[in-house]
């Protein structure tokens, strides 16, 4: 399996109640690196756009709404199957089917408050970091 990055998110839910520290702590302790990282708050038209594939969906202006709430912090985390690693230490969308332990379990408050975003697929996960980071900013 091939070294990749993902892009991940630390949701406004979790920056409010302090969790950035401990949502770190998981993803190094899984074998991920962050190698960028910034905390920022996302205009409306960044979070319409990165959420574009969703637009149609029931839910996407709330979306939006929650994810311009306050801080968020992007990062890039850097593994081996880095991608479905995230994945795996994130959980399901959705807390009450996550997998215990996983971040979702421990710390989403619902399905759309869920803590933290990773990438799909390598693909989006390159389309993604490419949206928050230029290059000098991953320090690998
Ligand atoms: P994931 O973040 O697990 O990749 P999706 O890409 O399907 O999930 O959805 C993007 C985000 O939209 C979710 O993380 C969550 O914040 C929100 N969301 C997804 N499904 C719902 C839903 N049914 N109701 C409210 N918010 C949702
Ligand atoms: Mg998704």
């Amino acid at each position: 399996m091939a070294t990749e990055r993902t892009l991940s998110i630390i949701k406004p839910d979790a920056t409010r109640r302090n969790l950035t520290g401990r949502i770190n702590a998981c993803f190094e302790e899984a074998g991920l690196r962050i190698v960028a990282q910034k905390r920022l708050l996302l205009t409306e038209a960044n979070a319409r756009e990165f959420y574009a594939v969703h637009k149609d969906r029931p839910f996407y202006r709330d979306l939006v709404a929650f994810m311009i709430s306050g801080p968020v912090v992007v990062q890039v985390l850097e593994g081996e199957d880095a991608v479905a690693r995230n994945r795996e230490v994130m959980g399901a969308t959705d807390p009450r089917k996550a997998a215990p332990g996983t971040l979702r379990a421990q710390f989403a408050e619902n399905i759309e408050a869920n803590s933290v975003h990773g990438s799909d697929s390598p693909e989006n996960a390159a389309s993604e970091i490419a949206f928050f980071f230029a290059g000098y900013e991953i320090v690998g």
